[in-house]
């Protein structure tokens, strides 16, 4: 028999372990379907060597809870994946959360039931259940994806994308491997796995502007440090352009001499972590001018810390300038190309043409024999996770469908047409910016508040309306106009890195997450203005 509750959560990750939490708080009965064997989410299926928080760790951590929050301690400012995973399976315990978790379940169709005003969530592996409520916890980055070069198939040696990582550890003592892609990811991966290949060549389309980390332990003092000023961190973040520690100078850059910028990015570069990205002039993001500059800075710093100049030139970004994309933090990064198993393939000179059953073919003269291939190659962002399901809103009109022109929703939580589903993470959020529990924990209370009032007020559903939908949507779009981001099309932000998406419709909003917090509670305060409460 189908069981019934009156929330089902896709997901447990960081996102769906909180709205699990909730909704017990709450009293409401719950289920999670996970598709992983464990908790995480990104923290689970993304286990590469050298996963690591880019976000300090005592600012990423859940605020919720004091007595969590004083009992758990981190190693590191920014923790790796081992311990995160062991974070929040620790979360999971404390709270009793994983009673309600039903692992290897992928959920395969989430479908209404207008007569009962009902959700039915069926699995891959044949297990359904129904809820008043769904709340879509699937992730921003979730939805891996491999690129369409032929032959990918073929390769006979070990394959191996970054979000599907295996839990054993992989020798690369002596392996000839080839990585494509050199996002954050990749960076993290290169800098780790580099003193111990055999050889290691980085398939590079593109360049980014990475800055250091500057990670490191944290002793006994710092951790009583940051647990007593808890609170003030997270005021902070709430604070925030993007929900971190670091707030824009709001200056502008041009207020003040050249010789003071300079001075300025170098104390940011040595502060680690996105100093240089969010604590810079709040300028950065709208003058093209400004950012050119600071990527010169970076520039000087790449061709200090390469050798070989031909090595460094492809290292610089060409195409986009500093602070347009989520810049990956690295530690001995640029170092690692100095060392004679390291070696850097520019795809824009050499494109690959194929993946063969030895290696990887590219334009270009050399072969590139290989034992094993790492795909860092990203993922379907933002929308990925929730078109690969089957969903399904009123008289069946399906998701794939209603955003064939692009996601249409209001803050980012809701679509009209599929009553009481909630997308936490989701397109039209700020939450790509951010430091992702603020926003998870931003989210997930305005839904647990929404479905609240709901029970108090005597609700039995709760959908936007398609003017509000409209107006978001709108929004979004308006969020990024007059910044340097627009003129960044091809990146993930637009969705453009995978070609199911429509082209140029820019996927989240740009506003910042104060801003958005505001809005959140403006509609609380209007009755939840702009949705439809039946
Ligand atoms: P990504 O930023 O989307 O990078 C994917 C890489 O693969 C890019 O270099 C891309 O090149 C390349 N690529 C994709 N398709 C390709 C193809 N067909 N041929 C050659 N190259 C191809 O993905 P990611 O590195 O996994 O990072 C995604 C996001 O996850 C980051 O922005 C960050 O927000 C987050 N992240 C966070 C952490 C952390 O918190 N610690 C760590 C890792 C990632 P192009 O640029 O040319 O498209």
């Amino acid at each position: 028999m189908t069981q019934k509750f009156d929330a089902i959560i896709i997901g447990a990750g960081v996102s769906g372990l909180y709205a699990l939490q909730q909704l017990h708080e709450l009293g409401l009965s719950a289920h999670v379907f996970e598709a992983g064997t464990g908790v995480g989410g990104t923290w689970y299926w993304n286990r590469y060597p050298g996963a690591r928080f880019d976000s300090e760790s005592y600012s990423y951590q859940y605020s919720f809870s004091k007595e969590l929050l004083d009992e758990w301690d981190w190693s590191e400012h920014f923790a790796g994946q081992p311990e995160i995973e062991r974070y929040l399976n620790r979360v999971a315990d404390k709270f009793d959360l994983r009673r309600d978790i039903e692992f290897n379940a992928r959920v395969r169709s989430v479908k209404y039931d207008k007569d009962e005003e009902l959700w039915e969530v069926q699995t891959e592996n044949g297990k359904s259940a129904r809820a008043q409520f769904v709340l879509a916890a699937t992730g921003l980055l979730s939805a891996h994806q491999f690129p369409d070069y032929p032959g990918v198939e073929s390769f006979e040696g070990q394959s191996l994308h970054t979000a599907r990582w295996p839990k054993e550890a992989i020798d690369f003592r002596g392996k000839r491997v080839g990585m494509i892609g050199s996002g954050p990811t990749a960076v993290q991966i290169l800098q780790t796995i580099a003193p111990e290949v055999g050889h290691l060549k980085l398939f590079q389309r593109t360049a980014n502007w990475c800055t250091p980390l500057r990670n490191g332990d944290l002793d006994e003092a710092t951790q009583l440090k940051f647990k007593q000023s808890a609170p003030e961190i997270f005021a902070t973040c709430k604070r925030t352009f993007g929900g971190f520690i670091h707030d824009m100078d709001p200056r502008s850059g041009f207020d003040v001499s050249k010789e003071e910028r300079w001075a300025k990015y170098q104390e940011l570069y040595e502060q680690g972590g996105f100093a240089l990205w969010l604590g810079n002039f709040y300028d950065l993001f709208s003058s093209r001018e400004l950012a050119e500059e600071v990527s010169e800075f970076l520039a000087e710093k790449i061709r200090e810390r390469v050798k070989d100049p031909i090595k460094a030139e492809k290292l610089i970004p060409k195409n986009h300038p500093f602070g347009t994309k989520r810049p990956p933090g690295e530690k001995d990064y640029y170092e690692a190309f100095n060392r004679d198993n390291v070696d850097v393939v520019d795809l824009r000179a050499t494109p690959i043409t194929a993946i063969t059953p030895t290696g990887i073919q590219t334009e270009g003269p050399e072969d590139h024999d290989l034992d094993i291939i790492i795909y860092a190659t990203g993922f379907h962002s933002l929308t990925g996770e929730l078109l690969r399901i089957d969903i399904q809103g009123e008289d069946g009109l399906s998701l794939q469908e209603k955003w064939s022109d692009g996601p249409k929703t209001n803050l980012g939580i809701q679509f009209s047409g599929f009553p009481n589903f909630f997308a936490i993470m989701g397109p039209h959020n700020p939450a790509t910016f951010c430091n992702i529990t603020r926003c998870v924990e931003n989210n997930v209370e305005w839904v647990i508040g929404c479905i609240r009032y709901m029970r108090e007020n005597g609700y039995k559903t709760i959908e936007t309306t398609v003017e509000a939908e409209e107006s978001w949507t709108e929004q979004c779009y308006e969020s990024v106009k007059g910044t340097l981001l627009d003129e960044m099309q091809d990146s993930w932000f637009f969705g453009n890195n995978n070609p199911e998406n429509v082209r140029g419709r820019f996927l989240m909003y740009a506003g910042g997450v104060p801003k958005y917090r505001e809005i959140f509670a403006d509609v609380v305060a209007k009755g939840y203005e702009g949705f439809e409460l039946r």
